[in-house]
């Protein structure tokens, strides 16, 4: 087994609340057990570029509470080419690393699977990104503050669509997966959730809001991911007013965007985020290597890097039946 004596740590992808919460727990983890820690900033951009930071305990004082990350974040067109990642192999062995920890999403861990394999660098993964599509563990760092975003822009929502009779058509993020849609719908008490996972029928969404909108009740709202197959709120927008028969329907448009990735990580968020950097330097140290740490029915979880983007984690099709029994 190689002994690890320095590791680096980057954040890379979407930022996401709570990857500060894990830069910190990697960090004194790492302390704690004697190893040097190496700061490497914007993610593949900063190994391709030798931008490394070397951190020490204070390094990550008071940062367990704040959104962002203080390593900052990016995508790296350099890194998908083979060029790019010899250069940051040569920055990993001038600076003595012996193996490096990536905070981030699929995206991030095909990169570092497959640095892995040309270079020969040990990296653990830790899921870090608020769509939470990522096979191996039940939630990601960051999941759940954006959710909770989600939740209280809906609700804020909900006030002035109430007071006006207005239909809302609400856009949250997930571009390939619903899981921010289907809950923050539930949660939000939306009328209707769209998400990627299944395809919607124009007519069925058109006499389902009528119905809504000519009940008690003249207010709705429609909670739709980006990803969508439909395209998102905008474009359902223009789907429904297309034929003339919403004239009579306020309807607006309200895309969240960036707000979810915002803010200060929620509690739950924290600890899962402490959690899972405090076991990927463990899993560092007992040797393991190219793998994602999770968290699966409250158990730690090892997946293959691989694994991680060639599984797709299924979104629960019960919670999809509750928010129609509901609305
Ligand atoms: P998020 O889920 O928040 O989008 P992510 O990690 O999936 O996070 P990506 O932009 O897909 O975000 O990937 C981050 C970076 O990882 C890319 O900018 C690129 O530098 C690197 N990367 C992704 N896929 C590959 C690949 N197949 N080969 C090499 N590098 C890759």
């Amino acid at each position: 087994m190689r002994s690890i004596r320095r590791l680096g740590i980057f954040t890379s992808g979407g930022d996401a609340p709570g990857m500060n919460a894990c830069v910190r727990a990697v960090t004194r983890t790492a302390i704690a057990h004697d190893l040097g820690v190496w700061g490497i900033r914007r993610g593949y951009e900063g190994l391709i570029e030798g931008d490394f930071v070397k951190m020490d305990g204070r390094s990550v004082s008071n940062i367990v509470q704040t959104g962002g990350t203080i390593l900052k974040s990016a995508r790296s067109p350099r890194f998908f080419g083979e060029e790019g990642r010899q250069q940051a192999a040569c920055h990993v062995e001038e600076a003595g690393l012996d193996a490096l920890v990536a905070i981030g999403g699929d995206g991030t861990f095909a990169g570092g699977a497959l640095f892995h394999d040309e270079h020969d660098v040990p990296i653990i993964g830790c899921p870090g990104t608020i769509d939470n599509d990522l096979y191996g563990t039940d939630e990601t760092i960051g999941y759940d503050s954006a959710l909770n975003t989600a939740i209280e822009n809906i609700d804020r929502i909900r006030d002035t669509a109430d007071a006006h009779d207005r239909l809302f058509l609400v856009e949250v993020m997930g571009r390939d997966a619903g899981f921010i849609a289907l809950n923050s719908g539930i949660g939000g008490g939306a009328e209707l959730v769209l998400i990627p996972e299944t395809v919607t029928n124009m007519n069925e969404i058109k006499e389902r809001i009528h119905s809504l909108m000519t009940a008690q009740t003249r207010s709705s709202i429609v909670v739709v991911a980006e990803g969508d197959e439909l395209g998102g709120a905008e474009k359902l927008k223009r789907e429904l007013q297309s034929d003339g028969s919403f004239d009579e329907i306020d309807l607006r448009v309200c895309i969240l965007g960036h707000t979810q990735r915002g803010g200060a990580p929620t509690a739950r968020d924290r600890v899962l985020a402490s959690r899972l950097g405090a076991a990927a330097v463990d899993a560092l140290i007992d040797g393991h290597d190219s793998v994602m740490v999770g968290l699966v029915n409250g158990e730690l979880k090892l997946t293959g890097l691989r694994g991680v983007g060639r599984r797709k984690k299924s979104i629960d099709y019960e919670l999809l039946k509750l928010t129609q029994v509901l609305s």
